[in-house]
C-alpha cells in the first residue's frame, strides 16, 4: 500500500520534471551549435590573429637575414676594385705570355681568395678570357675559359662595378660575382672578379624552422634553405627576363618552373599567407619580405602556418572546454532548479489540495450544521404542532368528558329521580289512605334522593368552578389537622385508627388551603371505604422532604388498587363501587387540584399490602419569612 503510494508520488513528481527536461535538451543543443557556428567563425580571425603574432616574432629573423647577407656582398664587393690596383695584374695584362709571372699572379691571387675567404679571384683581358685564376691548380679551373657573356664582365669592361649573381657554368655553384675594370694608365686592360658562395647561408637558414627564399628580380628563387625550390620561379616571369638569362646563361632555363602557390594579404604589416600546392609539401606559411636593394634582391621569410593553426584549435578547443564546462553548470543549475520548483509546486499542490479538503469539509459541517439546525426548527415546530394537537386533544377529550359525565350525569339523576317520582306517588297514595306513617318514610326517602342529587351537584360544582382560594404558601401540618377535623364524625363512625406522623415544625408547601384540604378529605375518604367491613381499620399519614419537595403520603391497609383500579384511577366516572356509593369524580378531581398547584398525585399499593396515595407539592418558605425577605 504504502509502496504503491511512493511509487505513485514519486512518478507525479517525474512527470512535469521529464517535460522540462525535454525543453532543456533543445537548449543545450542549441547552446552547442550556437558554440559551433561561433568556433567556425572564430577559427579564421584566431588563425589570422596567431599568424600575424608569428609573423611579427619572425620579423626580427628577416632583419638578421637581410643584414647577414647585405654584410657578406658589401665585403665582397669592396675587393675586386681593391684587386684591380694590383701591379702584379696591370702586369700580367699587359704582357699575357709573361710565363714567369702568370704562375705568380695565379698562386697570388690563390692565397687571396683564401685569406679573403672567397670562392674564386680571377683575372680577365679585354675579351672576357681568363687568364689567371685562384682556381688555376683544380679541374674546374677558370683559366682559359670566357666570360664575356656574362653581365658583369660587361658592365666592368665598361667601366663600372659589374656584380652578377649566377649558377657557374663551370664550377655549378651558384655564386655571386663581383667584378673590376683593371685600368692601366687610361686603357681599360682586362677585369678582376670575385666570385662569392652563399651555400653556408642556406646551411644556416635550414637549422631553423623558418624557410628563407632569396628572389632576384626575374622572381627566380636563387637562394633558399629548401634545396628543391632552387631556380624556381615565384611569382611572373616577363618575357625579357627570361631572354635575358638564356643570353646571360644566368640559370639552367630547365629548372625555371613556377612554384604553384596561392597567396593573400596577412595584416597590413605586409605579411602574406602562401599556400603551395605541391605533392611533396601542400604547406601553408606566414611570408614577410624585404629587400637588398644593391643586389636587386627580395629575401622572404616563410614561417609555417601549421604553429598558428595549432594555437587557433588549442585556443578553441579550450575555449569551448571553458563553454562547456559553463554550459554543463548552467546546466546542473538549471536542472536543479527545476527540481526545486517542481518541490514547491508539489508542496503548492499538496497544500492546495488540503486547503480543497479542509473547505469540502468546512462546507460539509456547514451543511450538516444547516441540516441539524433544519431538523431543530422542524421538531421545535413539529413540537409546536404536537402541543397544538395535544391541545386539540385535550380541547376534545374534554368535550368526551363532557359526552361521558352527561351520559353518567343523566344516569346519575335518572334513578333518584325515579325514585323520587314514584316515593312522591306512593307518598300522596299513603295520604290518600290515611297511612301517614309510610307517607312520612317516602317523604324522607324523597329528601335523601334529593341529597344525593345535591351532593353529585356540589362535586360537579367544585370540579367545573374555578378555584376561589389563593395559591400560595400553606402550612401543611395545619391542612392535615383541617382535614382530619371534618372527617372526625366518620373515623369515628369507622373507628379507625389514625396515625399522624407529621413534623412538628412548620412545613410550607405551594397550594391552595381549602382545594388542598378537600383533596386529603378525599384520600381519607377513599381509604376509608376501601377497608369498609374492617375489624381494625389503620389510616397512616406521614410527611417527607426530598429534593425540596414535600411529599404527603396516606396509607391504608385495604385490599389495595387493583390493575385496572392503577390504570384508571383517576379518570373522571372510574370507580368500583356500588352504584350510589361512588360518582368516579374524587381522584380526578384531586389530581386535578394538585396539578394546579404544579405538583404530583401518584397511587401505588404498599409492599404490605394496602393503597398508598402520594401528594408531591413544592416546598415553599414561611410567608414572614418572604415579606422578611
Ligand atoms: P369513588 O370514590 O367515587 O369511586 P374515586 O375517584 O375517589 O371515586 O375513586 C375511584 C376508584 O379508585 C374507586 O372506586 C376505587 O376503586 C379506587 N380507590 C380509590 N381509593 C382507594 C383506596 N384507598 N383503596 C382501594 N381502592 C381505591
Amino acid at each position: 500500500m504504502s509502496m504503491d503510494h511512493t511509487a505513485r508520488d514519486t512518478m507525479k513528481a517525474a512527470g512535469p520534471a521529464r517535460v522540462r527536461d525535454r525543453r532543456l535538451t533543445p537548449l543545450i543543443g542549441g547552446a552547442l551549435a550556437l558554440m559551433c557556428l561561433a568556433a567556425l567563425l572564430a577559427y579564421p580571425r584566431l588563425e589570422r590573429a596567431y599568424a600575424i603574432a608569428i609573423g611579427a616574432r619572425d620579423s626580427a629573423t628577416l632583419e638578421l637575414t637581410i643584414q647577414n647577407l647585405r654584410g657578406a656582398l658589401d665585403k665582397a664587393e669592396v675587393l675586386p676594385p681593391l684587386l684591380a690596383e694590383r701591379a702584379s695584374i696591370a702586369r700580367l695584362l699587359r704582357d699575357p705570355d709573361n710565363s714567369g709571372l702568370l704562375p705568380f699572379v695565379n698562386e697570388q691571387l690563390r692565397q687571396t681568395a683564401l685569406s679573403l675567404d672567397v670562392s674564386d679571384v680571377y683575372v680577365m683581358d679585354a675579351t672576357g678570357l681568363t687568364i689567371a685564376a685562384s682556381s688555376y691548380r683544380t679541374d674546374r679551373s677558370f683559366v682559359g675559359r670566357n666570360f664575356a657573356y656574362r653581365p658583369y664582365f660587361t658592365d666592368a669592361i665598361a667601366g663600372g662595378i659589374g656584380r652578377f649573381h649566377a649558377l657557374g657554368t663551370t664550377s655549378g655553384e651558384r655564386g655571386y660575382f663581383f667584378a673590376a675594370p683593371v685600368i692601366d694608365g687610361t686603357e681599360t686592360t682586362g677585369v678582376v672578379a670575385v666570385k662569392i658562395t652563399l651555400d653556408d647561408f642556406e646551411a644556416t637558414w635550414d637549422e631553423s624552422a623558418t624557410t628563407v627564399i632569396v628572389q632576384d628580380m626575374a622572381n627566380v628563387i636563387f637562394l633558399s634553405d629548401r634545396q628543391d625550390w632552387h631556380f624556381r620561379t615565384f611569382g611572373p616571369m616577363a618575357e625579357a627576363a627570361l631572354e635575358s638569362i638564356v643570353t646571360t646563361r644566368q640559370y639552367p632555363v630547365a629548372a625555371l618552373r613556377g612554384l604553384p602557390a596561392r597567396r593573400a594579404a596577412l595584416g597590413n604589416a605586409g605579411y602574406e599567407t602562401v599556400t603551395f600546392d605541391m605533392a611533396d609539401g601542400g604547406n601553408s606559411y606566414i611570408m614577410q619580405t624585404g629587400l637588398i636593394a644593391a643586389a636587386g634582391w627580395r629575401v622572404s621569410i616563410l614561417s609555417p602556418l601549421a604553429p598558428a593553426q595549432l594555437q587557433a584549435a588549442n585556443t578553441l578547443a579550450i575555449a569551448l572546454l571553458v563553454a562547456l564546462f559553463i554550459l554543463l553548470i548552467a546546466a546542473v543549475i538549471w536542472q536543479r532548479r527545476i527540481q526545486l520548483e517542481d518541490r514547491l509546486a508539489a508542496r503548492e499542490d499538496a497544500r492546495a489540495r488540503l486547503e480543497a479538503r479542509v473547505r469540502e469539509r468546512t462546507a460539509e459541517l456547514d451543511e450538516t450544521n444547516t441540516l441539524l439546525r433544519e431538523q431543530v426548527e422542524e421538531r421545535i415546530r413539529a413540537e409546536a404542532q404536537l402541543r397544538r394537537t395535544q391541545a386539540e386533544l385535550v380541547q376534545a377529550g374534554k368535550l368526551a368528558a363532557l359526552g361521558q359525565m352527561s351520559a353518567a350525569l343523566s344516569h346519575e339523576f335518572n334513578q333518584p329521580l325515579a325514585a323520587v317520582k314514584a316515593y312522591a306517588e306512593n307518598a300522596a297514595t299513603f295520604l290518600d289512605r290515611g297511612r301517614e306513617g309510610e307517607a312520612r318514610e317516602n317523604i324522607r326517602l324523597i329528601s335523601a334522593m334529593t341529597d344525593r342529587m345535591a351532593a353529585i351537584s356540589k362535586h360537579l360544582r367544585n370540579f367545573a368552578r374555578r378555584p376561589q382560594d389563593k395559591t400560595g404558601p400553606v402550612p401543611i401540618g395545619a391542612v392535615v389537622d383541617d382535614a382530619l377535623a371534618v372527617m372526625g364524625p366518620r373515623l369515628a363512625g369507622a373507628q379507625a385508627v389514625l396515625t399522624n406522623s407529621l413534623p412538628t415544625e412548620d412545613l410550607w408547601v405551594i397550594g391552595g388551603r381549602v382545594r388542598l384540604q378537600q383533596v386529603i378529605v378525599n384520600l381519607i375518604g377513599n381509604a376509608l371505604d376501601a377497608m369498609e367491613g374492617l375489624a381494625h381499620p389503620k389510616i397512616t399519614i406521614s410527611l417527607a422532604v426530598e429534593d425540596g419537595r414535600c411529599k404527603l403520603m396516606v396509607r391504608d391497609i385495604g385490599p389495595g388498587l387493583s390493575e385496572a383500579a392503577l390504570a384508571q384511577a383517576f379518570d373522571p366516572f372510574f370507580t368500583t363501587k356500588a352504584p350510589g356509593q361512588g360518582l368516579g369524580l374524587g381522584l380526578s378531581i384531586s389530581y386535578n387540584i394538585v396539578r394546579d398547584f404544579n405538583g404530583r398525585l401518584t397511587a401505588a399499593n404498599h409492599s404490605a399490602g394496602g393503597a398508598l396515595f402520594t401528594v408531591e407539592l413544592d416546598l415553599s418558605a414561611a410567608p414572614d419569612e418572604i415579606a422578611a425577605q
